[in-house]
């Protein structure tokens, strides 16, 4: 096995450090630090050979060092509507779902910020999926670089990029995976780099109040929030993280986000459940505790997965709730939902990933043994 480290996930401080490990030294040390950065974020170079206006001499020796590796495509799905989901494994038993998401004049690139999660929506398949680890700022960039892989997207720059938009929504709880996640959309929205513009790159949270106002000063990203309920008896059931920061705590939160405007609006995830937070009292009950947020809401159908204890409400009644949101003043989009022939929807990503017993062989094992098991 090669002990090379991968650059991928570094910034320029960081690969600041890995050239003066490799013996590059004063001034050359910036100078290089952006030629690698450009050749890695910018152009996609999945090899030093490439970077031809580099002297051989330094490919080489970076080459012996490092490399340029992403995580590895494990199996690749394409949706009958052009969804794709890809598995990725960057080391033994650490598999995550990463989903492109093609719209006409744009793609939404799904990334995953853990593998599995702490949360334990009721409705939500990943929080099936016990925490195996947070994912690496490098694990993290690395879905979007090979996603443009995959796509033939490089460079960053160029125009007509398939990937345009890029939403923490994938397996996990990127505000109990910070510094990954902020070292992570660093890159993916530097203008030197994968130089995609902060609001289109997305961060949704269950709702870790402490956590959302660093994000907004540190990050800087759009901001979207599961609410998923307007009463806290609701929400303390199917979102328990509710039960330690409560609707009044994570609104204001909301109100307090830096930056918040009309022309940067809060997004509301609201999963239509039939029966549980789903009625006209519910809708009305949402837009009277959001009053005076910048907000859009974004009614997203539960997608239902092997053994889900919900279903999705009927159509009529989620035109009913949007039509008493939208009455409201708030856009009130209905989530298409995508890529749910391949499990690529909403919720419903997991991993066959265990977390690390007594040894990694033995975590290999049992996944191994998982994946064979039905359902
Ligand atoms: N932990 C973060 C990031 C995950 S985003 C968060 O909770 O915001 C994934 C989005 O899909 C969340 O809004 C989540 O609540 C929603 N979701 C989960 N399961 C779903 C399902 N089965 N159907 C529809 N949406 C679901």
């Amino acid at each position: 096995m090669s002990t090379q480290a991968s650059l991928i996930g570094l910034d320029s401080e960081g690969l600041a450090a890995a050239l003066r490990e490799a013996g590059v030294e004063g001034k050359a040390v910036a100078m290089r630090a952006r030629q690698l950065s450009n050749w890695i974020y910018v152009h996609g170079a999945r090899d030093f050979a490439a970077m031809t206006n580099l002297a051989k001499d330094f490919r080489g020796s970076m080459a012996e060092r490092f490399t340029l590796a992403r995580p590895e495509i494990v199996t690749e799905q394409i949706s009958n509507d052009g969804t794709r989901k890809w598995l990725l494994r960057s080391g033994p038993g650490i598999e995550f779902e990463t989903v492109f998401i093609p719209e006409p004049g744009r793609g939404t690139l799904c990334v995953s910020s853990q593998v599995g999660c702490t949360l334990n929506c009721r409705f939500c398949h990943t929080g099936t999926q016990k925490l195996v680890r947070n994912l690496t700022p490098g694990e993290i960039v690395g879905q979007l670089m090979v996603a443009r892989d995959a796509l033939g997207d490089w460079p960053s720059t160029g125009e007509n990029r398939r990937v345009t938009n890029v939403v923490m929504m994938g397996m996990g709880e990127p505000l109990y995976n910070f510094e990954n996640v902020k070292v992570a959309l660093g890159l993916v929205t530097d203008g030197d780099g994968l130089a995609l513009s902060r609001r289109r790159v997305t961060l949704s949270t269950a709702g870790v109040v402490p956590m959302i106002k660093r994000a907004g000063e540190e990050i800087g990203s759009s901001l979207a929030i599961s609410l998923h309920a307007a009463r806290d008896e609701v929400r303390d059931i199917i979102v328990p993280l509710n039960k330690k920061y409560p609707l009044g705590e994570l609104l204001q939160a909301c109100r307090d986000y830096p930056g918040v405007s009309n022309a940067r609006r809060i997004t509301f995830e609201y999963v239509m459940l039939k029966g549980v937070n789903d009625s006209l009292v519910d809708a009305r009950e949402l837009v009277r505790v959001i009053r005076g947020i910048p907000a859009k809401i974004n009614l997203i159908p539960f997608n239902p997965w092997p053994g889900a204890p919900y279903e999705c409400s009927d159509w009529a009644q989620i035109e009913k709730f949007a039509e008493i949101v939208n009455r409201a003043g708030y856009a009130s989009p209905v989530r298409t939902p995508r890529g749910r022939d391949i499990m690529a929807a909403c919720g419903q990503l997991k991993s066959e990933s265990i977390k690390e017993r007594a040894s990694t062989r033995h975590a290999e094992l049992r996944s191994a043994e998982l994946a064979r098991m039905p359902g």
